[in-house]
C-alpha cells in the first residue's frame, strides 16, 4: 500500500456553523475509500472536496446525531447514482438498530445491498493492506475510536549481498523478497533474513471520536504517525468537558504527549471556537511539543511511508 490520505469532511461539534460542518472523515488507502463518520451535509463536503462517492465502507464512532445522520441521504444519492457495489457500515451497538432505520427511510428500494456490523472492543476489520481496529472509548453514549493500521512492509532488499551468496537473479529475487527460501548456484539454503534488512513498520492513524481522556486512546496512539483527537473545549470550559464526556484541547494535547503520537490534529470543535481557534491550539501546545494543527474543512493529509 503506498497512499494514506485523509481529508476532514466536517469539523464542528453538535451543530454546523458557516465554516464548519458537522463530524466527516474520508480516508483513501490506495484503491480503498473509507468513511468515518457521516455528519449531515457530509455528501456535499465530498463533492466539495473531490473525495468521490465510491466509498466502500463507513465507520461510525457513536450515534449521536452529529456524527451519523448525513448517512440518510448520502446512501439515497448513491442508489440514484446507479450504485450496485454493496456497502458495509460498522458501529458500536446499537448500529443495527439505528442504522436499519436511518438507511431505510424513505419509499425506494436501494439497488445495492447493505450490510450493518457492530463492532465490539478489540474488533479489527480486515482491509487490503492495512486493518481498522475498534477500541472502547469513554463517552456518554457507547462509543469507539478507530485504528488504522497498515501492514508491515518487508525490509529492503541488499541486492549485492544476493550476488554475494550466489542467488540466481530473477524469480530467485522475488521468492526471497515474498519470504522463501531459496537455493542458490552453490547448492546452499539462501535464506530472507540473510538479504532482507527489519521489516519497515506500518503506518497508523488513530481517529478518537467523541471522547474524554482516555487509556485506550493512549495505549493505541503510541507511536502513532497520525493522531486525530476530538477538542471540543479549551480550558474555560473543564467542567463543561467533563460533563458532557469530551476533552478540551489541553486534554488533547496530553494525550499525544502520553502516547508519543508523532503528529496531532484537532477537531470536533464547539461552535464558539469558530473561526478563531487559536486557544484551543495554544493549550494544546503547552501539553505536547510535537507537530500539532487545529483541522479545516477540506484539510487533506498526506501521510509519507515510513522508512
Ligand atoms: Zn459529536
Ligand atoms: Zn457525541
Amino acid at each position: 500500500m503506498s497512499l494514506f490520505r485523509l481529508t476532514f469532511l466536517g469539523t464542528s461539534a453538535a451543530q454546523p456553523t458557516i465554516h464548519r460542518n458537522l463530524s466527516g472523515i474520508a480516508v483513501k488507502a490506495d484503491t480503498d475509500l473509507l468513511l468515518f463518520d457521516c455528519g449531515e451535509g457530509s455528501q456535499r463536503q465530498m463533492i466539495r472536496f473531490g473525495t468521490g462517492f465510491s466509498v466502500d465502507a463507513v465507520f461510525f464512532t457513536h450515534f449521536h446525531a452529529d456524527h451519523y445522520l448525513g448517512i440518510i441521504g448520502f446512501i439515497r444519492t448513491l442508489g440514484m447514482g446507479g450504485r450496485t457495489a454493496p456497502l458495509v457500515l460498522h458501529g458500536p451497538p446499537p448500529a443495527k438498530r439505528l442504522l436499519r432505520q436511518a438507511v431505510h427511510l424513505g419509499v425506494d428500494a436501494l439497488p445495492f445491498q447493505l450490510d450493518i456490523v457492530e463492532l465490539q472492543h478489540g474488533a479489527a476489520v480486515r482491509r487490503q493492506g492495512y486493518t481498522v481496529g475498534a477500541i472502547r472509548v469513554d463517552h456518554r453514549v457507547s462509543a469507539l475510536a478507530y485504528v488504522l493500521q497498515e501492514d508491515d512492509r518487508p525490509g529492503r532488499f541488499n541486492v549485492e549481498r544476493a550476488r554475494a551468496l550466489f542467488v540466481r537473479e530473477g524469480p530467485d529475487f522475488g521468492r526471497l523478497q515474498r519470504g522463501e527460501s531459496v537455493t542458490a548456484t552453490t547448492g546452499q539454503i539462501v535464506r530472507p533474513s540473510d538479504v532482507l534488512a527489519a521489516p519497515r513498520r506500518g503506518r497508523r492513524i488513530v481517529i478518537s471520536g467523541d471522547t474524554r481522556p482516555c487509556p485506550t486512546v493512549i495505549a493505541a496512539a503510541r507511536d502513532a504517525d497520525l493522531l486525530i483527537h476530538e477538542s471540543t473545549f479549551s480550558d474555560e470550559e473543564q467542567a463543561r468537558a467533563e460533563e458532557t464526556r469530551h476533552s478540551t484541547a489541553r486534554e488533547a494535547g496530553r494525550v499525544a504527549r502520553e502516547a508519543g503520537a508523532r503528529r496531532l490534529i484537532l477537531t470536533h470543535l464547539s461552535s464558539r471556537y469558530d473561526p478563531d481557534p487559536s486557544k484551543l491550539l495554544e493549550q494544546a501546545k503547552e501539553e505536547y511539543s510535537g507537530p500539532v494543527e487545529v483541522a479545516h474543512d477540506g484539510m487533506t493529509v498526506e501521510l509519507p511511508l515510513r522508512e
